[in-house]
């Protein structure tokens, strides 16, 4: 057991975005949850069932749209509930990377694909 010196800090669930797999406080992500209606979000966080994570913006949407969210959730989104999420999607940022410096963009997009 190491002892941690920042003994201060208070301790924030985190959460890790299925999209590009970054550890993030919970709040600043997105919660999706598979219900017995369906997967939807989860606007208010707190609804029962299987959930996931993703950040408030496009690209991670896009990549969890095509696999991780089905995966993360053991769960087949049906096209009903992914159109819903796609058009949820579409209300969202296109990229909202406030915290990377602006010449690390460029380079990220590359390593993509
Ligand atoms: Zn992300």
């Amino acid at each position: 057991m190491a002892k941690q010196p920042q003994k201060k800090m208070k301790h924030v669930p985190q959460r890790t975005c299925i999209g590009c797999q970054t550890v993030l406080p919970k709040k600043a992500l997105i919660r999706v949850v598979r219900s017995p209606e369906g997967v939807k979000v989860d606007s208010t966080g707190k609804a029962p069932g299987r959930g996931a994570y993703i950040h408030g913006q496009r690209s991670c949407w896009e990549k969890a749209l095509k696999g991780s969210l089905a995966r993360a959730l053991k769960t087949e989104i049906s096209t009903e509930d992914r159109q819903a999420l796609q058009s949820f999607v579409l209300t969202l940022p296109i990229e909202t990377e406030q915290t990377s410096p602006l010449e690390n963009q460029a380079v990220k997009e590359d390593k993509a694909i």
